[in-house]
């Protein structure tokens, strides 16, 4: 019997669906490679089906891909032809709220700020705070990818939070990893395993967060720079002196010129720095000062923005406005982090690098941990432009490498990296595949992302 006819003996008919059009909206992520049909799609109900629905695809030999919302940039929510999407965007449940231990245990298709939402009246929040898509990427998601954000300079990304995981692995058998203790020495760190494995070990049904108090007050502020360097300067000497950051971001001029022809904004085009302190009110003065001392030596000046503008906002509109910047062009993307110290430097390669080749590059990003998105234009119908948008990506990476950083800081490696994995890794990535196949002995689960086994 095929897998369509199995699934379809106790998945019922408003909960899979092999319609074309249901097919092509979980065909593709938000990455910009190609969309691939499944052979179906299925909204399981709960852990106990989807270890079912695992246990079916297992003896078909069928891959499965986890999908929550599909906002993913690296290609990692985009299926394989022969299999199914298993979706589960719509088990939304918060499972228990445990207010006094700062915890709560959600069903992996909540999304970000609806969770944040309900957990404001307890004075709580989940912070990574991913910085344009808060508003659809799912828990289970963000969980899958280690995704951070904004304020993960603070607080840390995803992986900090998570205590305790349920889980379906490539054989269909169901387990809880982690605990409800804050510190433990208990084993090996599974949950750690899971964070990050895009979909490839385990299908995750339950996650247990730990939760950070909203803090007291907020401050935000601006500033602008000449040149590109001394913002990057900036944020690495804030750094330096300790400053409590709960948010840097740099918006490089490319980015900024991109905003303006987004949006309007009327934003003067040179690079900026949005600043974000959290703490009570005398904190926040004394911290905002020692920015404004840090970056005005070192050129800058504070920015002030029109009336009803807010950084945040402008910030969440960074990857549209590049994507609409030059029609009949496609974004090469990058998510490079590397040891704070070098930003100045990789910011100056990344746009001597594009200038070689004629390319235009935008950098932004969480700065405050290293981490720098560089969005590369190109068309991809000028296919010795595109390919040389692909070689700079590649050079930028391998001088993240080089200078002891990392080719994904938060979006992971999906499809869309996967070529230089092995060069940041070495011998380590024939023991994930080792580790692959104890959690999957059939391949099965997301197969071909991060590696090939
Ligand atoms: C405009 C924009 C801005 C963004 N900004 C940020 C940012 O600031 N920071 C950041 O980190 N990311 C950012 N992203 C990327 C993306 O939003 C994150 O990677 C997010 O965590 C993905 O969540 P999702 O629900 O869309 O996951 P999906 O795209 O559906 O899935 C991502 C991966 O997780 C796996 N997966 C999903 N759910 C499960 C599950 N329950 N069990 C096992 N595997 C699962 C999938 O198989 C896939 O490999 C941005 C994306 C966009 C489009």
């Amino acid at each position: 019997m095929d897998i369509i006819t199995r699934l379809s003996e106790f998945i019922p008919p408003d909960r899979m669906s092999i319609h074309p059009d249901e097919l092509a909206v979980v065909s593709k992520d938000e990455s910009t490679l190609e969309p691939v049909l499944p052979q179906a799609v299925v909204w399981p109900a709960d852990a106990d089906e989807i270890s079912r629905i695992v246990i079916e695809c297992r003896e078909t030999q069928t891959p499965i891909t986890t999908r929550g919302a599909g906002s993913a940039l690296e290609g990692s929510t985009i299926p394989d032809v022969t299999g199914i999407v298993l979706d589960v965007s719509r088990l939304t449940d918060i499972i228990a709220l445990y207010p006094d231990d700062l915890q709560v245990t959600v069903q992996p298709g909540i999304i970000y700020d609806d969770l944040n939402n309900k957990l404001k009246d307890e004075g709580l929040f989940f912070p990574p705070a991913p910085g344009g898509s808060g508003d659809i990427a799912t828990v289970g998601g963000m969980v899958s990818t280690n995704a951070s954000g904004i304020y993960s300079v603070k607080y840390g990304g995803t992986r900090e939070y998570i205590l305790q995981l349920e889980i379906v692995t490539g054989t269909g058998e169901r387990m809880t990893v982690g605990s409800r203790a804050a510190k433990r020495s208990s084993g090996y760190n599974l949950v750690d395993l899971i964070v990050g494995s895009e979909g490839t070990l385990a299908i995750i049904t339950a996650i247990t967060l730990k939760l950070a108090g909203l803090p007291e007050a907020r401050r935000q502020t601006a500033f602008k720079f000449a040149d590109d360097i001394s913002a990057a300067k900036a944020v690495s000497e804030m750094c330096r002196y300790g400053l409590d950051l709960a948010a840097v971001e740099f918006l490089d001029r490319a980015l900024i010129h991109a905003l303006n022809r987004l949006k309007d904004y009327g934003l003067e085009e040179v690079p900026c720095l949005f600043l974000e302190f959290h703490g009570p009110e005398a904190v926040l003065e004394s911290n905002a000062e020692l920015a404004e001392s840090i970056c005005t030596e070192l050129g800058g000046a504070p920015l002030v923005l029109a009336d009803g503008q807010r950084p945040w906002e402008i910030r969440h509109y960074a990857t549209d406005a590049v994507k609409h910047l030059k029609p009949g062009h496609g974004i090469i993307r990058n998510d490079v982090a590397f040891p704070i110290s070098r930003l100045p430097e990789m910011v100056k390669f990344c746009h001597e690098a594009a200038g070689e080749v004629g390319l235009t590059i935008h950098t932004f990003g969480h700065v405050g941990l290293g981490l720098l998105h560089a969005l590369i234009l190109a068309r991809r119908e000028n296919t010795e432009e595109w390919q040389a948008g692909l070689k700079l990506s590649d050079r930028i990476i391998r001088k993240t490498i080089e200078l002891g950083g990392t080719i994904s800081g938060e979006h992971g490696i999906g499809l869309g990296h996967k070529n230089l994995f092995e060069l940041e890794h070495g011998p380590a990535v024939e023991l994930m595949r080792k580790i692959k196949r104890q959690f999957d002995p059939d391949n099965i689960l997301n197969p071909g992302k991060i590696f090939d086994l």
